[in-house]
């Protein structure tokens, strides 16, 4: 259960990305849906710690999060929009340095992780290859893997299948339905079908107020 309250952010320009959100969104896949512009982004860097907000609270499985950044941020996966990865190591590569920094250090158990993560990703087969010979799709697969480094219980995608043909995103779909049981996965998009058919809790922003946040059954506003 992830809590936010009263979470404001005011960019240095003016903008008022986040006016008092308040949030209680519960584990499995929660949709965070909203146009352009209506802080999605703003709210996810928030929430994954790489951007501090101007006021307010956030309680992860009862951790104040604010208070304990080290102790969520083992907890914690993150996907970023603009995902940037470095080009000149392999994947796997990539994936044992970034273990490191998660506190998988164990040589066996590290390589356990991430030949499983690999495979859930469909990426075992490229796994010795650069990250910058990727194609979309598995720079995608990619950054869904990391983020699910260390087995962390909040995982936060921003547009996890953004750019990504039909086929693709039906694959990573299914991929984040298949490990959704014990965590929750907060993905923000702006395509309604994506989270009527993911998703068990849909929470609605637009100008950087919460419209609405219900389990998809109780949804008042029509997607
Ligand atoms: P999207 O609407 O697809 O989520 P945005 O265009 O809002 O993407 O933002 C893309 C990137 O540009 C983000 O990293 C965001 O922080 C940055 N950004 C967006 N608007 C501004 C702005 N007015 N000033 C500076 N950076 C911005
Ligand atoms: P979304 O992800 O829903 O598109 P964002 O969180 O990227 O929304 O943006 C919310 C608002 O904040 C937008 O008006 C955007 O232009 C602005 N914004 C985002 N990042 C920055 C930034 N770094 N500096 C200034 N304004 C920003």
């Amino acid at each position: 259960m992830l809590s936010v309250k009263h979470v404001n952010k005011t960019y240095s320009d003016g903008t008022h990305a986040l006016r008092d959100i308040n949030l209680e969104l519960p584990n499995g896949m929660v949709g965070l849906l909203g146009p352009n512009g209506a802080g999605k982004s703003t709210l996810m860097r928030t929430l994954a710690c790489i951007q501090s907000p101007d006021s307010g609270e956030m309680t992860f499985a009862g951790i104040n999060v604010l208070d304990n950044p080290m102790a969520i941020r083992k907890q914690l996966g993150y996907l970023p929009q603009d995902f940037g990865v470095y080009p000149y190591m392999s994947c796997r590569s990539l994936l044992k340095h970034m273990a490191v920094l998660k506190g998988v250090n164990d040589k066996s158990v590290q390589r356990q992780h991430i030949d499983s993560l690999l495979e859930l990703t469909n990426l075992s087969h490229v796994a010795d290859k650069h990250v910058s010979t990727f194609s979309g799709g598995m720079r995608q697969r990619f950054g869904i893997a990391q983020a699910l480094l260390g087995d962390p219980k909040l995982v936060i995608m921003d547009e996890p299948t953004a750019g990504l043909d039909p086929a693709e995103r039906d694959r990573l779909h299914n991929l984040l339905v298949s490990i959704s049981q014990d965590k929750l996965i907060l993905l923000s998009t702006h395509i309604v079908e994506d989270v009527e058919n993911l998703c068990q809790h849909v929470t609605l922003i637009n100008s950087g107020q919460v419209v609405e946040s219900n389990p998809i059954d109780k949804l008042i506003a029509p997607l």
